[in-house]
């Protein structure tokens, strides 16, 4: 025997039960962001490596490490998206964007990658939705866009889990003012912090702040405020956006030591922090970006958005117990003896599809009994029964599986009767124009 095949480290297949949990978070997703005038958005799985370089920023942990970074054949270099805010933002300078009705709502399902560590909820290739809205400066819209996630987060049933954190983290300059204040604070103090956040205090001090690791939690404690350093308007900007969550009754807590990974945020930062682990298990984040889009080459437009793990919510779900619909169960399932039963079977389960009636059938061999064991493997409903005599009376037998009782009806009436015994409502009826509603 040949050797098998597994998945690559860190990534997995999506089986079908876990297709029903992806399904409905799509719909939610792409409920809501209707609701508020998103439109969806797909950009390649790869990009210029340079765009997540000049974006996420070099001493960024997913750009010094987490990349998927090759070369094409002519020797460009490529990386697979590690997240999607830079190639949406791309996207919205290349394609002229800035001509369309300012603000430019967007929302993307997309499929991620990151070189981490893979562990419970850390993979290789993840899948997030997020949503930026592109075009306006207001603390209204940071609020809208915290709205957005909280709202989803509720339908999802997780929302009990999770923790709004929020902190600003200013402008640039100001920023650079305090990053400056905290290598000074680090002075003499190198050798209590661990690996990683020796080799970041001279690129990257901000993420100091967030380190997981004991002692450089504790000097982080003490560190002198960030909020002290910033400027007056990000911190003007900070207390509206308070206001307005307060207005919409959004619960959240002011995390001064929040700055997320990413070079290129501005004013405000959230996340959705697990009630018990904190960030180690953040389902969603996001925040403002208003130099984005001139950093990659447009004109200045401020910008914010929301980005979260599908499969962090998906574990949530479980473990919440959360259920969700699954429109995979089949209805019925017909069983056939004989050649010519078989030849009636093949246009019977053609009309049943059609109407809406999810069916199987007509499989193989096998005696009327092997098939009614199968029919009950496949947890169908009702059973349709062709057996020599039903093919020469012109009749079929309909079974309801769960009572194990059963009645002849004409042929041509076997699909009007299974209508009736599903009823209209539970049909997975198929019509274009209503499939771009459902
Ligand atoms: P980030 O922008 O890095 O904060 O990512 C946003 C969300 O995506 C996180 O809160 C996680 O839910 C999810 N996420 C990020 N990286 C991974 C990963 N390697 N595996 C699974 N989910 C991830």
């Amino acid at each position: 025997m040949s050797e098998t095949f597994q998945t690559p480290k860190g990534v997995h297949d999506i089986l079908p039960l876990d297709h029903e949990f992806h399904t409905y978070l799509k719909k939610v997703v792409r409920h809501r962001a209707r609701q508020a005038g998103f439109r969806r958005i797909s950009t390649p799985i790869f990009e210029y490596t340079e765009l997540f370089k000049r974006s996420i920023g070099d001493d960024s942990d997913i750009v010094s490490k987490e990349m998927y970074t090759f070369e094409d054949r002519k020797g460009r270099s490529l990386t697979l998206k590690p997240e999607g805010t830079a190639g949406v933002v791309r996207s919205y300078i290349q394609n002229g964007m800035n001509q369309w009705p300012q603000p430019v709502l967007l929302y993307y399902f997309e499929p991620h990658f990151r070189y981490d560590r893979p562990q419970k909820g850390r993979y290789r290739q993840f899948w997030q939705f997020g949503f930026e809205i592109i075009g306006e400066s207001d603390p209204a819209l940071d609020a809208q866009c915290i709205q957005l996630a909280n709202k989803i987060n509720e339908d999802l049933g997780v929302d009990g889990v999770f923790k709004l954190q929020l902190n600003t983290i200013g402008t640039p300059e100001a920023r650079k003012k305090y990053m400056q204040v905290l290598q000074d604070y680090y002075v003499g103090k190198e050798r209590s912090l661990c690996d990683n956040c020796k080799a970041r205090l001279s690129k990257n001090p901000l993420r100091l702040l967030d380190c997981k690791e004991e002692d450089c939690k504790i000097l982080a404690e003490i560190a002198p405020p960030m909020r002290d350093y910033l400027d007056k308007e990000s911190l003007a900007y900070h207390e509206e956006l308070k206001e307005y969550l307060d207005e919409l009754e959004i619960e959240y807590e002011e995390n001064p030591k929040l700055v997320r990974g990413l070079d290129y945020y501005t004013k405000t930062v959230f996340e959705f922090w697990d009630k018990e682990n904190g960030s180690q298990n953040a389902i969603g984040g996001g925040g403002r970006y208003d130099d984005l889009v001139e950093l990659l080459g447009g004109q200045s437009t401020p910008a914010v958005g929301y980005s979260a793990g599908v499969e962090r919510i998906i574990a949530n779900m479980k473990r919440e117990k959360v259920r969700v619909p699954s429109k995979d169960d089949l209805h019925v399932f017909v069983a056939q003896l004989g050649n010519e039963a078989k030849k009636k079977c093949l246009p019977l389960i053609e009309e049943l599809r059609e109407v809406g009636i999810k069916t199987m059938g007509a499989l193989g061999k096998g005696s009327i009994n092997v098939q009614l064991r199968l029919a009950n493997k496949f947890k169908v409903d009702y059973a349709v029964l062709i057996g020599i005599t039903e093919v020469r009376e012109g009749t079929a037998i309909i079974r309801n599986m769960e009572k194990g009782v059963q009645e002849t009806v004409k042929m041509e009436k076997v699909t009007e009767r299974l209508i009736e015994l599903i009823g209209d409502k539970n049909l997975d009826k198929y019509s274009p124009g209503e499939l771009l509603y459902s």
